[in-house]
């Protein structure tokens, strides 16, 4: 309680700050910032002020990502934090380091992170603690002078959209930002940022402890960040004719492979392939759906994708009202029938 009050006390002189400035957490993986942080940043950039990155891990893994990160566009500058007790984004062990740097460090206006599962947990953890609300899987933003700003979000399956405007008077704004509604922030900037690195800051008793994070390993393009996708429905009828029939044609394509819930939930494919509400979000350059009848829920997924391409022998499946190329037929007939077009 103790904690909570000395924070809200700080908030009121946070009122004051007029430039924005937004702290973006800079997620990673295996040595490479994540691409939706990317996004992450090119957001906050349009807020309009300055835009410090925040890299926290261990030593290891923070040295050379703060390299990286120097040379992103729009970034002004970063904040490090590197300790053994990072080695694995847990939120209980983070969230003690975000609100001491809310409060030590100058007056940001909003927190900022891609809609990532960690940052999902980590951002309105600490804004609750803060007492101060999050607006999640923002789509648009706009910053007035007057320090309010309006965020569009999908709501109800990406079927309607809420914009929702933090007003002024609410001085710390949160909110995570849906990676495929912006472009990632591209390595064009002279590095010339100031860095600054501050100390972990470990409480004695974490509720969680990391235990084992298991990948799902594959040579083909991240389902999330690939320009296409080839994605299997129901119609594909095992997980062998899954394999047989999509593959040719994702590796022809240089494209990763996605799958329906139906397809997933019959074992035809692997739940990270999954598009849709419940699964990925993706917005690739081309989207083929073969075999998906396209309910609304995996629409929610794929629906923004530049080029959709659909293949289905039912001419009332609700796909084709989204597709910008339909053709009614029998995918098995078909997908060989372009595999060879394209070999
Ligand atoms: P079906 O709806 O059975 O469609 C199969 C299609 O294949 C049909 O249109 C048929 O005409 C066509 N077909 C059959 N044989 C052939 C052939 N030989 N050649 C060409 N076409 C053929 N779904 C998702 O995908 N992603 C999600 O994230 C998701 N989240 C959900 C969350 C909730 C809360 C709920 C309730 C549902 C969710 N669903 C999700 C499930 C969704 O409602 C649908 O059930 C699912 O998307 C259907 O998958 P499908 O299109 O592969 O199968």
């Amino acid at each position: 309680t103790a904690l909570r009050t000395s924070h809200r006390a700080l908030f009121r002189a946070y009122a004051t700050a007029s430039q924005p400035h937004a702290l973006v957490l800079l997620e990673h993986r295996g040595g490479a910032l994540e691409s939706g942080s990317l996004s992450a940043l090119t957001a906050a950039g349009q807020l309009g002020g300055k835009v410090t990155g925040l890299i926290i891990g261990d030593k290891d893994q923070v040295t050379p990502l703060v390299e990286q990160a120097k040379k992103l566009q729009g970034i002004t500058s970063v904040i490090q934090s590197s300790s053994p007790h990072y080695a694995t984004p847990v939120t209980e062990k983070l969230s003690p380091l975000l609100l001491s740097l809310l409060k030590d460090s100058p007056p940001f206006t909003h927190v900022v992170s891609a809609h990532t599962s960690s940052a999902r947990s980590l951002l309105p953890r600490v804004a609750a603690l803060l007492d101060v609300p999050a607006v999640s899987d923002i789509t648009s933003l706009e910053h007035d002078a007057s320090g309010s700003t309006t965020f569009t979000r999908p709501i109800y399956a990406g079927n309607a959209i809420a914009t929702v405007k933090a007003p002024a008077s609410i001085a710390l704004k949160f909110f995570t930002v849906r990676p495929t509604a912006f472009p990632a922030a591209a390595s064009t900037n002279s590095g010339d940022v100031e860095v600054k690195e501050v100390a972990a800051v470990e409480e004695a008793e974490a509720a969680t402890e990391h235990i084992s994070t298991n990948l799902t390993k594959s040579d083909r393009p991240e389902l999330g960040t690939a320009s296409r996708v080839v994605s299997g429905g129901r119609a594909l009828k095992d997980a062998a004719t899954f394999e047989k029939t999509l593959y040719p044609l994702a590796d022809l394509l240089g494209a990763a492979v996605g799958a329906s819930r139906a397809a997933v939930d019959a074992g035809y494919a692997d739940n990270s392939l999954q598009v849709g509400q419940t699964g990925k979000v993706v917005a690739p350059e081309l989207y083929i759906a073969l075999g998906i009848s396209g309910a609304i829920q995996h629409l929610a997924g794929m629906k923004d994708s530049k080029l959709i391409v659909a293949v289905n022998k039912d001419a009332d499946a609700p796909i084709f009202q989204v597709a910008d190329v339909g053709l009614v037929g029998d995918l098995f007939e078909v997908v060989p029938q372009l595999v060879e077009k394209l070999k």
